[in-house]
C-alpha cells in the first residue's frame, strides 16, 4: 500500500471568498460592515512587549470570566475556543462519539458534514419542512448520537422558538443537543436558559457576526458544567494554547461595550427589514430572516446568474453548488449603501 492510500481523505469545506478590492461590496459571508466598539481599538493600543512574548493564559480566564458576568452564569459552565469553528469541532470530537448517528438538518450549516466525515462520525440529514423550518428532531427516536442544528438556521435565517429548542432536548435526553446561535442576536431569543434545566443541551454563540471581530477568531459555548470540563478535557489534550492573548484582550473589551453592541446589531437589523421590502417589491421571495443575511430567489434569473452578474459589479454574494438551493443566493445585510449599491444594479438589470 503507497503512503497515498494511507492518507486520511476529506472533502473540505469551502468557505466563501475573501477577495481584496478597494470598491468592493463584500456581502458573501455574513460578516458585520461596521468597526468593532472603540474600546476594542483602544485596548489593541494597550497590548505590550508581554503579550508578545509570553504564553496566552490557555484557558482565556478574563474572557471566560466576562462572558460568564455577561450571560449571568458561572465560570466553569463557559467555554471559549478560537471561532465557534473551533468549539464546534471540539464539540463533534467530545460528544459524538459512540457510532450512533448525528442528527442535523439537510440544508444547514455545511461545516457539520465535513466534520462528521473528518472524524467519521455516522450522520443522518433531516430534510426541512417545505416552508424550510427544522423537522422530525423533536421525535423521540432511540439510536441518536447526538444532535446538532443552527438557529437560526443558515443560509435560510430561519428562527426557532426557544420551545422548539426544548420539544427537541426533551424528546432526546440520552444524548447532547446542541444549538449553534451563530446568528441569535439579530433578533432571535437565545436557548441559554434551557441549559440551567437540561445537563444536555450546550448553546454555542461566536463574536464573528454580531461583534464584528470575524478575523479575531473567538467563540464560545455555554452550558452544563459537566459537559464544559468534558469539553476541556478534550481540547486541552490535543491542543493547550490556542487562543492568543490578543483576541482574548480584544473579546473581553467588545464584550464590555454592550450599548455599541447593540447599536450595531439594531443597526443591522433596520437595514435588513428595509432591504427585506425592497426585495420583494422587485419581485425576490426569501423566508422571514432573523439574521444578518437575506436568503433570496427571483422567479426570472437563476441564482448562478445572478451571482456571477454581481462579481462582475464587484458585488460579492453568496451562492451553494448545491442543487436543492442553487435557485437561491445568500446576501449579508451590510450598510445601507451596500445595499443601496445592490439593489441600483439589480432595478436596472431586473426593471
Ligand atoms: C459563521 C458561523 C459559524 C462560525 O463562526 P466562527 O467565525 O468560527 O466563530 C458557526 N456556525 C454558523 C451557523 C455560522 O454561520
Amino acid at each position: 500500500m503507497s503512503w497515498e492510500e494511507k492518507v486520511r481523505k476529506v472533502e473540505p469545506y469551502v468557505p466563501g471568498e475573501q477577495p481584496k478590492f478597494s470598491d468592493m461590496v463584500k456581502l458573501n459571508t455574513n460578516e458585520c460592515p461596521y468597526p468593532p466598539s472603540p474600546m476594542v481599538e483602544q485596548e489593541l493600543k494597550l497590548i505590550n512587549e508581554q503579550e508578545f512574548r509570553l504564553y496566552p493564559d490557555n484557558e482565556a480566564s478574563e474572557l471566560v470570566h466576562a462572558l460568564a458576568a455577561y450571560y449571568h452564569t458561572d465560570s466553569n459552565r463557559v467555554f471559549v475556543g478560537v471561532g465557534s469553528d473551533d468549539v464546534l469541532a471540539q464539540v463533534f470530537l467530545t460528544f459524538f462519539t459512540n457510532g450512533q448517528p448525528l442528527l442535523f438538518p439537510e440544508i444547514t450549516y455545511s461545516f457539520y458534514e465535513v466534520w462528521a466525515n473528518l472524524y467519521k462520525i455516522p450522520y443522518k440529514k433531516l430534510p426541512l419542512t417545505e416552508d424550510w423550518h427544522l423537522d422530525g428532531f423533536t421525535n423521540p427516536a432511540d439510536q441518536v448520537g447526538g444532535i446538532i442544528f443552527a438557529n437560526p438556521n443558515a443560509p435560510t435565517g430561519i428562527y426557532e422558538p426557544v420551545s422548539y429548542v426544548e420539544e427537541v432536548v426533551k424528546a432526546h435526553p440520552d444524548c447532547v443537543v446542541v444549538a449553534d446561535e451563530a446568528y441569535v442576536d439579530f433578533g432571535g431569543e437565545s436557548a441559554l436558559p434551557l441549559t440551567e434545566k437540561y445537563d444536555n443541551l450546550l448553546v454555542v454563540q461566536t463574536f464573528s457576526k454580531s461583534r464584528a471581530m470575524a478575523g479575531m477568531r473567538i467563540g464560545f459555548a455555554i452550558g452544563n458544567e459537566k459537559l464544559i470540563s468534558y469539553l476541556k478535557a478534550v481540547k486541552y489534550s490535543i491542543n493547550s494554547y490556542t487562543m492568543n492573548t490578543t483576541s482574548i484582550r480584544l473579546g473581553l473589551a467588545a464584550v464590555r461595550d454592550d450599548a455599541y453592541f447593540k447599536t450595531i446589531v439594531g443597526k443591522i437589523v433596520e437595514t435588513r427589514e428595509w432591504f427585506k421590502k425592497e426585495m420583494a417589491a422587485l419581485g425576490f421571495t426569501f423566508p422571514d430572516s432573523m439574521t444578518n443575511f437575506v436568503f433570496v430567489r427571483h422567479n426570472r434569473v437563476s441564482g448562478k446568474e445572478l451571482y456571477e452578474l454581481l462579481r462582475t459589479q464587484n458585488i460579492f454574494v453568496r451562492h451553494f453548488n448545491d442543487p436543492l438551493i442553487d435557485d437561491y443566493l445568500r446576501i449579508t445585510i451590510g450598510t445601507r449603501e451596500q445595499m443601496e449599491r445592490l439593489l441600483d444594479f439589480l432595478r436596472v438589470y431586473l426593471g
